[in-house]
């Protein structure tokens, strides 16, 4: 039997989220400037690389997978390796695979996703305007996106939708966003911006709208229960009572789901990241580039998963960047 892994304060690491491209074909303001400069491929694990490094986490012990990017869904023949990881599903190894998509790509690929066994898919929307969406986006396409969101419906996924909360751009949108995912029968949770990168910080504080003033503001207008539910990330929950629907808070920048966190981060590159707001990594793509066998790349995942921190070390109250990432969320896959 292989040990699973289990972390310095006790939390048992069983959810990884692999970032499988740094590319994207949107430019959201918040995550990209218009002219990133994207990794050279030699430094991405080859989608090969990528099955034998998620195969062994899923040995030792990891039971939910999440890809994302970057947009998962531009890198090519990304299809092969959701196929590749659907056998875990198969052997009953893992019990989820999901992934975090813009949704662009969505209307090519959802009856194939749910042919590997995907159930559940999670899409970034943060405004049902044509051309808000245009704006934040920079590059995207509202029309793109809903055929995306039928498609996955139509094949039989669950579709989750993300929105990030920004000030003076959806603000104004909260009961509509509400109501088109009612009509839709879609969940719906709201991420608070955060601090990621190292463009225009000062817009960034601009546009950051608390969530705590969001549910205020949901309030106003429905009954809202808090749900004791929690999935070991940085959500909470609460229930519309009027029209069923839940939705979910994600306030990364707050550290009172630390205690309970299952998860690590895998970036396209093979770094893992312990903890979103902490650059403690460990480098994997070397043990496993350089044998052949996996038993280093075993020793180094659990070596790593040692230094997983207890919390992390954001702080938007200070009202400056101190406790800033210096890396993108399209690096770590958010
Ligand atoms: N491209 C895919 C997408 O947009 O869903 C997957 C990768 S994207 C980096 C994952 C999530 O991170 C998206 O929901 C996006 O809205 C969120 N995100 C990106 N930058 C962020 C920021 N600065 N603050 C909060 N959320 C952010
Ligand atoms: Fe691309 Fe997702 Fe970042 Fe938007 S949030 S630029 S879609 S990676």
């Amino acid at each position: 039997m292989t040990a699973p892994l289990i972390d310095p304060f006790q939390r048992p690491i069983d959810y990884l989220r692999v970032s499988v491209t740094d590319r994207c074909d949107f430019r959201c303001v918040y995550c990209m400037s218009e002219d990133m400069t994207f990794l050279p491929k030699k430094d991405l694990l080859t989608l090969e690389e990528l099955d034998r490094m998620c195969s062994t986490f899923v040995k030792l012990g990891v039971q939910k997978l999440r890809i994302t990017g970057g947009e998962p869904l531009v890198r090519r023949n990304i299809m092969s390796f959701f196929r590749a990881m659907s056998r875990h599903l198969d052997s009953g190894a893992l019990k989820e695979l999901t992934l975090t998509t813009n949704g662009s790509q969505l209307h090519r690929f959802a009856d194939e996703l749910f042919d590997c066994g995907v159930r559940r898919v999670n899409i970034s929307l943060d405004t049902i305007d044509t051309e808000k969406f245009a704006k934040v986006t920079r590059w995207g396409k509202l029309d793109n996106v809903i055929r995306g969101i039928d498609a996955a419906q139509k094949a039989g996924l669950r579709v989750k939708i993300n929105a990030v909360a920004l000030k003076g751009v959806n603000d104004d949108e909260l009961l509509p966003i509400t109501q088109w995912c009612a009509e839709r029968d879609m969940d719906l949770t709201w991420i608070e911006v955060m601090p990621m990168g190292d463009m225009g910080e000062e817009d960034r504080l601009d546009q950051y709208w608390s969530l705590k003033d969001l549910q205020a503001d949901l309030e106003k207008n429905y009954t809202v229960t808090e749900l004791a539910e929690r999935t070991g990330g940085p959500a909470r929950y609460v229930r519309l009572e009027e029209t069923g629907q839940k939705i979910g808070f994600i306030t990364p920048l707050t550290h009172n789901f630390c205690e309970s966190c299952n998860r690590v981060r895998l970036t396209c590159t093979g770094e893992l990241y312990m903890c979103l707001g902490q650059e403690d990594m460990a480098d994997l793509r070397d043990p496993l580039r350089q044998h052949k066998d996996d038993d280093h790349l075993e020793t180094a995942i659990r070596d790593a998963i040692k230094l997983k921190p207890k919390g992390h070390d954001f702080d938007y109250s200070r009202q400056k960047v101190e406790g800033q990432m210096s890396r993108h969320m399209s690096h770590t896959g958010g």
